[in-house]
């Protein structure tokens, strides 16, 4: 790997501080290396788009990854563990479980409120020393100069340049970096609108989640803490403005219908949020000197949870490449991490994608098929496992951060 000229730009420069971008500067930080972080939302973590209502499962690969990071600490107790998850089809009868005991580990995965997470990267993020962040403050420019990016920022005092040898995309689903870099995208309008909220259930969730599918639309139920659960719910987009008008007593009695009494009464819904689904997949992950991370590179279906879980193995796989790189944006270490991110990237947005498209699609003849392969996956212990580890975030070739002695 060539070393870079003398005089050419050096560091990282990350455009946008969400969940992801967030995530990699403090792995950059802790690898020793300088970076500069841009977002447009205050640093105070309320004031940020993707910490809203949402609450997050967190895969078992997450937790291990924000552990070394040293971010866990600041959000275990806001956390729940996932010791099981039941998924099924309404009015089918084939159903899967799975277990955190039968695959050997305490937990799957956790939920968290996305708010704790945030919180959580916030204060690590003050203990950052190489780190220099601008915020609020919004990228309104890029220009490649020689050995680098020349980005023209904008806060409350006026503009200024940043120069960096290497430039990370982390701007989110409607990414400037990525149209700038002329990265084109695959989109796909899921025709759903997806509601969060809390809820809480009448019997003890301890620590299970759930999973339905229906003709509707999928619908999930997170275990939280003090027992609530974070609730999911999916419509039609058309029936979107109807749902949200409801009040809290037939919005509970809608939850209910589409989930079933496994929990017994739902009641007291928390404070609701509505997004319209779309997947967003960018074609390339790379461009000159350029890399793009989390929803920059893929935005996908929430119910399978798997946008920031993804997303944080992006950042942690960069982060591990960049280490000990004496060039950051030579194009080896580029065709390197998009190289390493493709079979965890296609896998899972295949899965996602695939899991909504079969599990929502209502032809009857499918229903035989879908329940024998819930059965399949319920009965069959090595298809379980195998599944169960990419659940877990185990999947491709993962960054070292995450990894674990095999149960
Ligand atoms: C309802 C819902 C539930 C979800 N549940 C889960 C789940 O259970 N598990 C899971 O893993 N994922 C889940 N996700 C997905 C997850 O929330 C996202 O994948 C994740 O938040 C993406 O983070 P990000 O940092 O890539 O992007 P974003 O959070 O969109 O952050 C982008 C950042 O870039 C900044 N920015 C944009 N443009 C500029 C600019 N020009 N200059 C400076 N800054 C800029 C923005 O201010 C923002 O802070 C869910 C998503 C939704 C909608």
């Amino acid at each position: 790997m060539n070393a870079p000229h003398p005089a050419a730009p050096a560091g990282v420069l990350i455009v946008g501080g969400g969940l992801v971008g967030a995530s990699l500067a403090i792995a950059l930080d802790a690898a020793g290396l300088r970076a500069t972080l841009v977002d447009a939302a205050a640093p105070s973590r309320d004031a940020a788009a993707s910490y809203d209502e949402r609450n997050l499962a967190l895969a078992r690969a997450s937790v291990n990854g924000l552990t070394s990071l040293g971010v866990w600490p600041h959000a275990a107790s806001s956390a729940t563990a996932i010791r099981r998850i039941h998924v099924n089809r309404a009015g089918e009868f084939g159903s899967a479980r799975l277990d955190a005991a039968r695959q050997g580990v305490d937990a799957l995965g956790w939920t968290l409120p996305a708010r704790e997470l945030g919180a959580a990267l916030a204060r690590r993020l003050d203990g950052c020393t190489r780190l220099t962040r601008h915020a609020p403050a919004t990228l309104v420019a890029l220009d490649p100069i020689e050995g680098g990016w020349r980005a023209l920022v904008r806060d409350g005092q006026g503009t200024r340049t940043v120069d960096a040898a290497l430039l990370v995309g982390a701007d989110g689903t409607e990414s400037f970096v990525r149209e700038r870099l002329g990265v084109a995208v695959q989109r796909h309008d899921y025709g759903q609108s997806l509601f969060v909220c809390t809820i809480t259930p009448a019997r003890d969730h301890a620590g299970q989640a759930f999973e339905r599918f229906s003709d509707e639309g999928p619908v999930a139920l997170l275990p939280l803490t003090q027992g609530r659960c974070g609730l999911v719910l999916t419509v039609p987009a058309g029936q979107a403005d109807a749902v949200a008008a409801l009040d809290d007593e037939a919005y509970a009695a809608l939850a209910q219908r589409r989930l079933g009494w496994k929990l017994g009464r739902l009641a007291r819904p928390g404070r609701r949020q509505f997004y319209p689904i779309r997947r967003v997949a960018a074609t390339r992950l790379t461009g000159p000197r350029a890399v793009l991370v989390g929803n920059a590179a893929q935005t996908v279906h929430p119910i399978g949870a798997q946008g920031f879980n993804l997303g944080l193995r992006d950042a942690l796989t960069l982060a591990e490449l960049l280490q000990n790189a004496a060039d950051p944006s030579a194009p080896a270490l580029l065709d390197a991490y998009a190289a390493r991110r493709l079979p965890d990237r296609e896998g899972t947005m295949t899965m996602s994608h695939g899991l909504v498209q079969l599990a929502c699609l209502p032809q009857p003849l499918l229903a035989p098929l879908r329940s024998l392969a819930l059965l399949a996956f319920d009965r069959v212990p090595p298809l379980q496992q195998t599944l169960a580890r990419r659940g877990m975030g185990f999947r491709g070739e993962p960054p070292r951060a995450v990894l674990e002695p095999l149960p």
